[in-house]
């Protein structure tokens, strides 16, 4: 028995040790991507429901690795967060898509909104707010057109964050919760979080036609937001019967594959030419 024990542990060490090699190989193979950019923007149309306009986008990071090819964020944004790396990663993020959809709204595009996802690593940053002011200040973007998507479940635990929040608030930027309704902590925290929209999980909409619990929360979300004075946003519309719900409960804002999938630049011109 002890021996069995022995060799169990060597198994789960050996197992330990090839896990950490791995993640050390792709922590380092993250950090040259970022010195060689081999990452990309792909920007999401952000619609509302009611007139099919064209709102704005949510830029989402790509991966492209010489050899492993497109590494999904699913995968490598919790490495880049674990490791920080997150932080250089981010603000070139923040640069190029700021740096992109000041060149859109200068052609005939000007009410268009941008979103960018954040990690609370960023926040947790003392420097993020100076360089956000830098960032928009060097590639001319109007503050009152960016919106920062915060995480729910990350947020909803740390409080550290609300003076941040603030800070970015005072230079025009708006704040939306993202995945909402996936945390599990009070609600309490979005009386005193500074933030201006919600944004539905796409968990609750990818079901709400046949679901009566998603149907019942996805509405219970518009209802609160609206009653507290905040926008509310539907992600992962893909169907016609999505819409549907979502208009009739009094979303009008959403983004999903029924609309399109995120595009690359030269495909989300093409976009907006033809929708
Ligand atoms: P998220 O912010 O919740 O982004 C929505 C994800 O759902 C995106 O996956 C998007 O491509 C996908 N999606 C959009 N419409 C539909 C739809 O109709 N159906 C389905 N099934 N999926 C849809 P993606 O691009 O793989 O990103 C995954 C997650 O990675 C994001 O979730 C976000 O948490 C993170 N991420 C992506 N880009 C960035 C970034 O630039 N910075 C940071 N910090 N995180 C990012
Ligand atoms: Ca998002
Ligand atoms: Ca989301
Ligand atoms: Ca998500």
């Amino acid at each position: 028995v002890k021996d069995r024990g022995k060799s169990d542990y060597k198994i789960f060490n050996q197992d330990l040790e090839h896990q950490s090699l791995e993640r050390r190989l792709l922590e380092n193979a993250l950090r040259q991507g970022i010195n060689n950019e081999q990452f990309y923007l792909e920007y999401q149309p952000k619609v509302n429901l009611i007139t099919n306009k064209l709102m704005g986008m949510e830029a989402l990071v790509r991966w492209k690795h010489p050899e492993l090819g497109i590494i999904s964020p699913g995968k490598f944004i919790p490495l880049a967060e674990e490791s920080g790396l997150i932080v250089p990663l981010g603000e070139w993020i923040l640069r190029e898509s700021c740096r992109q959809a000041t060149t859109w709204q200068s052609k005939d595009y000007p009410h268009l909104s941008l979103s960018v996802n954040i990690s609370v690593r960023q926040l947790e940053d003392i420097h993020f707010v100076t360089k956000l002011k830098s960032i928009l200040q060097e590639t001319e973007f109007d503050p009152t057109r960016l919106e920062l998507e915060i995480t729910e479940s990350v947020l909803a635990n740390i409080k550290s964050t609300i003076p941040v929040l603030h800070e970015i608030k005072k230079l025009g930027v708006q704040i939306s919760i993202d995945d909402f309704g996936t945390g599990y902590s009070s609600l309490s925290y979005i009386k005193e979080f500074p933030i201006d929209t919600l944004k539905i999980d796409q968990s609750f909409i990818r079901d709400i036609h046949t679901n009566k619990e998603s149907k019942e929360i996805a509405r219970a979300i518009i209802k609160l937001a609206k009653s507290i004075g905040l926008r509310v946003i539907a992600e992962g519309i893909e169907l016609e019967e999505h819409v549907d719900e979502l208009s009739k409960d009094g979303c009008i804002l959403g983004q999903g594959y029924y609309y399109s999938k995120p595009l690359n630049v030269d495909a989300f011109e093409d976009f907006m030419v033809t929708y």
